[in-house]
């Protein structure tokens, strides 16, 4: 698959000090071919390419990245871009309901998804109404009527004799009357794109004005569903894509190319037959998926944003060696303000989750100015060896500090908890190290 080929091509810049301009091309011809071969649209790997080979050649260099690195990150960030760069959520309309009206070929999974999305939205507390608009496929509105049980959620049906249109314009008026926040629509597909099909959706959008149009399609058919999506944004106009069974065995292409060529985001992507298999599509993740390096990336990045690499390294020396003294720990603070809280930052490190002072510990944001000002009033010796601080020093930096004891105590607890924290995370550092190279 994809992911596997990007990944073996990854695997080898990864561990490279060196990287050559004719090691970044060989790199960039396998990941031609991987995206070629993974059906992504051939003009947009063409420009996929082409931006990371600009980019990767002429980049800013980066003291803490290796060039095999900057290389992965580059592809990374630019695989991204290609998917749309930021999350695109749900749209909610100002005046309820918000109006989803969902669209696509036979078979792709429109009713199964607005079961899915009706209990995503009923997860967070609002109360979807499902609309049975399919009156020609077999039973289609028995299927809803069944998930709907499953899932508590009504459904407003007035049966298969009537116009879909009326049923769309009576469905939102019913929940506008019962205090529906949103509504889903389940409309009926075609095995392929006709202009009869076209015409129903026409005039249902006309009538209801829905806020989302979403676009189910089926991963598995690739470059198909690039080219439906085409389609139906020309002739229908959508707010959004879903990418339904990535869960089976898809060769990856739609996902990338979906956004590039119909400028639709993906919104949600469908990992399964079942009702809670929806999830909201984010870019980063699933680029950070497709080369396989998860969180890792994450960790350098926002390492590289706000460390600089010396001090990193000189961080590591002193959790190694345990020297780690209340100025560092100051330290630490305040680039844990820069990148967000330690606890997510050791989280990302692989084993840091078996770290049981981890669970305890919690960085207050609001109490770093106050931590601040206690350290600030040790002396020189003190910040170097807490263990002479007793009761009237304590005091004595209470007070400089304009703190309690209490505040003083508390910190230096932290503190020894930091410094216990650090001895195990060393170690586990040093066996991990050990099974593996490479970041
Ligand atoms: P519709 O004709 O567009 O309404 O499609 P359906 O919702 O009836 O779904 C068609 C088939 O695809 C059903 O068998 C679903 O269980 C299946 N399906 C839908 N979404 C997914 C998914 O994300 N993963 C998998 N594996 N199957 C799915
Ligand atoms: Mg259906």
């Amino acid at each position: 698959g994809l992911a596997e080929r990007l990944q073996a091509v990854m695997q080898r810049l990864r561990g490279k000090g060196k990287v050559t301009e004719a090691d970044v091309k060989e790199a960039m011809r396998e990941v031609r071919l991987a995206l070629l071969e993974a059906d992504v649209n051939f003009k947009v790997v063409k420009t996929f390419i082409n931006r990371v080979k600009e980019r990767a050649v002429g980049q800013e260099v980066l003291k803490s990245l290796t060039p095999g690195q900057q290389v992965i990150k580059v592809v990374n960030e630019e695989l991204t871009e290609l998917m749309g760069g930021e999350q695109s959520k749900l749209v909610k309309s100002n005046r309820p309901p918000t109006v989803i009206m969902m669209v696509g070929l036979q078979g792709a999974g429109k009713t199964t998804t607005s079961g899915k999305l009706a209990r995503y939205l009923s997860k967070q507390n609002h109360h979807p109404l499902l609309v049975a608009a399919d009156v020609y496929r077999p039973a289609a509105i028995r299927q809803l009527q069944v998930l709907g049980e499953q899932l508590d959620t009504p459904v407003f049906s007035l049966g298969e004799k009537e116009d879909p249109v009326k049923i769309a314009e009576q469905g939102v008026a019913y929940a506008k009357e019962h205090h529906h926040d949103y509504v889903i629509i389940d409309t009926a597909g075609r095995l392929h794109i006709d202009e009869t099909m076209m015409e129903e959706l026409k005039a249902i959008r006309e009538k209801v004005q829905p806020d989302e149009v979403l676009l189910v399609v089926d991963a598995m058919t690739g470059q198909d569903a690039v080219n439906v999506a085409e389609s139906f944004n020309k002739k229908l106009g959508l707010t959004g894509v879903v990418l339904t069974k990535l869960d089976g065995d898809t060769r990856g292409g739609a996902a990338l190319s979906v956004k590039a060529v119909t400028n639709c985001p993906i919104k949600f992507v469908g990992m399964g037959e079942k009702t809670d298999a929806l999830e909201p599509f984010f870019p980063d993740r699933m680029a950070s998926r497709i080369l396989g390096m998860g969180d890792v990336l994450t960790l350098i990045e926002k390492a590289q944003a706000a460390v600089d690499a010396e001090k990193a390294r000189d961080l590591e020396r002193k959790m190694r060696t345990q020297t780690f003294t209340l100025e560092d720990f100051l330290d630490q603070l305040q680039q844990v303000r820069k990148m967000g809280p330690l606890e997510d930052m050791l989280a990302m490190l692989p084993g840091a989750g078996q770290i049981k002072q981890l669970k305890n510990f919690k960085v207050d944001e609001k109490q770093i100015a106050r931590v601040e000002a206690i350290i600030r009033s040790m002396t020189k010796e003190e910040k170097l060896h807490p263990e002479i601080i007793n009761a009237s020093r304590r005091k004595r930096i209470a007070k400089g500090s304009g703190t309690t004891v209490q505040d003083v105590n508390r910190l230096l607890k932290q503190f020894e908890d930091m410094k216990k924290m650090m001895k195990q995370f060393s170690s586990m550092a040093k066996m991990a190290k050990k099974k593996k190279r490479g970041f």
